[in-house]
């Protein structure tokens, strides 16, 4: 409730700065965009307002806009960082289809009441449809459609099993405390198969870890906000569009190092440097992790610890534009169990909320990672055979395709963080703790109680504001 009432007012405050003023750092009329050479930001800028301070924001995606846009606002003297040459990082609207904006990264805003995502989506002017996740059909590959009478007593039981380990001594991963409770050997192929797709759509799909890697005390560790789930009809590229307005980003600059001591912070990618009073950095936690970035000196034991501990998922996009619709559409949401585990586990029907003969599969975890490593025609190739055993039809060749490879995308290292096993909630304070009122850490990951989403992401950036300020 009390954060509810800080974003309103927070909005309000900044709502006015849309309305025109904005003008505390004239840079903001001359940022560079992609392709274009970096401004020499430090020798153009007039000395900073009382109190206010030179900031540079590494990343431009959600925690890194709010960071910057907070700021700015305060009138601290702003420049973003970005490695892309697009705003957005993992929320990223594609125009590939000009009458049909897609989002290969979020999609959803979850939990609409309460959301900062809703009020900035309504400020966008993005109008939200709610998605129903009742309206779900599940298929197989060796009994056609399974009624959910066959599921419940299953879910129900994993439920149980898990909650029931989530009060044992010891943590364990989801898939040893199943293992543990269930007798795999005992089980037939086709329960074992219908107990592994429901724990990939409970969990794998929404961790994005793999049941094998996530910690049963910690993987549900988080807050949600109430409402029901709904997506935005243009895609999050308007509230990305809305939140860089007014920025200066510098695109297509990956960041290689961030030197640090008493005096100020020096920020270096391939061809430019930046010098600041502070520096808040939101790159995802795939990045920290692949050690893309030098720190000078190293970070504080405590954030290499809670960097080395939490890991990164996998949940990744296959959009499949056809001709015409040839599944159900009664249901929003089709899941499908096979013996390959995972394999187009989940799916989304766009055509009763769109009204579009488009189908978006998802593939997480161990196989959201695997099937990065196939091609293009291979991946579309086993869709379509997964569709074709779901619906018992030749199913047509899609006119067009959307794929998304999150793992091996070098500015991602993954789709969203997540708790393994041995990973306390307690780490994302820790990778979250200022550095000698210098160095702010952002992000999804940093979050503790919205971690792995957008609205996470952009309170994580408003915090680091306000720390970065507080250290004043
Ligand atoms: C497929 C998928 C589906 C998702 N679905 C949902 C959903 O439905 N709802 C939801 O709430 N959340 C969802 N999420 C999670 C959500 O997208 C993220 O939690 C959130 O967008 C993360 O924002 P961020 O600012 O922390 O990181 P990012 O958006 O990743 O921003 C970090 C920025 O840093 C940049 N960067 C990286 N390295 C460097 C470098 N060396 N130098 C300079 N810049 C660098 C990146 O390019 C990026 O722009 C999904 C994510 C994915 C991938």
């Amino acid at each position: 409730m009390q954060r509810r009432r800080f974003i309103r007012a927070w909005l309000a405050a900044w709502g006015l700065a849309l309305g025109g003023c904005g003008a505390a750092d004239t840079r903001a009329e001359t940022g560079s965009r992609a392709g274009a050479a970096p401004a020499a930001w430090l020798p153009t800028v007039d000395a900073p307002a009382d109190g206010a301070r030179r900031v540079v924001v590494v990343g431009a995606g959600m925690a890194g806009l709010a960071a910057a846009r907070e700021l700015q606002a305060w009138g601290d003297t702003v420049v973003v960082i970005e490695a892309r040459d697009r705003a957005g990082g993992r929320t990223w609207t594609s125009a590939a289809w000009p009458d049909l904006p897609l989002d290969l990264g979020a999609s959803w805003i979850h939990g609409v009441d309460g959301n900062p995502m809703s009020d900035l989506a309504a400020l966008a002017g993005a109008r939200l449809v709610p998605i129903d996740l009742e309206a779900n059909r599940v298929f197989s590959s060796f009994a056609g459609e399974i009624a959910d009478a066959t599921l419940a007593p299953w879910r129900e039981r994993l439920e149980s099993i898990i909650s029931d380990a989530q009060d044992a001594d010891d943590d364990a991963s989801v898939h040893d405390v199943v293992a543990a409770s269930l007798d795999w050997e005992s089980l037939a192929d086709t329960d074992r198969w219908t107990v592994l797709y429901l724990l990939n759509s409970m969990l794998e799909h929404e961790y994005a870890g793999s049941i094998e890697r996530l910690s049963t005390y910690w993987y549900d560790d988080a807050g949600e906000y109430g409402g029901g789930d709904a997506f935005l009809a243009p895609g999050y590229g308007a509230i990305v569009d809305l939140l860089a307005s007014e920025l200066t980003i510098e695109y297509q600059q990956p960041v290689r190092q961030i030197r640090w001591d008493d005096a100020g912070v020096t920020v270096v990618s391939a061809g430019a440097s930046w010098q600041a009073d502070q520096v808040v950095i939101t790159v995802p936690l795939g990045v920290l992790r692949a050690g893309s970035i030098e720190f000078v000196p190293a970070l504080p034991a405590s954030h290499r610890a809670a960097i080395a501990a939490l890991e990164m998922g996998t949940l990744n996009k296959c959009y499949l534009r056809f001709a015409e619709v040839f599944w159900p559409t009664d249901a929003d949401w089709l899941g499908y169990i096979s013996p390959e585990r995972g394999l187009w586990a989940e799916w989304v029907s766009l055509a009763r909320v769109l009204g579009q003969p488009v189908l978006l599969g998802f593939n997480a975890a161990d196989q959201g990672r695997d099937i990065e490593r196939l091609s293009d025609g291979q991946i579309v190739a086993s869709a379509l055979d997964a569709l074709g055993t779901m619906f018992d039809i030749d199913v047509p060749q899609p006119l067009a395709v959307q794929i998304t490879r999150w793992a091996s995308d070098p500015f991602a290292g993954g789709s969203y963080s997540y708790n393994p096993v041995g990973a306390d909630p307690a780490l994302r304070d820790a990778l979250a703790a200022p550095v000698r009122d210098r160095l702010f850490i952002a992000g999804e990951a940093t979050h503790r109680e919205h971690h792995a989403t957008t609205h996470g992401a952009y309170l994580s950036g408003m915090r680091a504001a306000q720390l970065a300020r507080d250290a004043r």
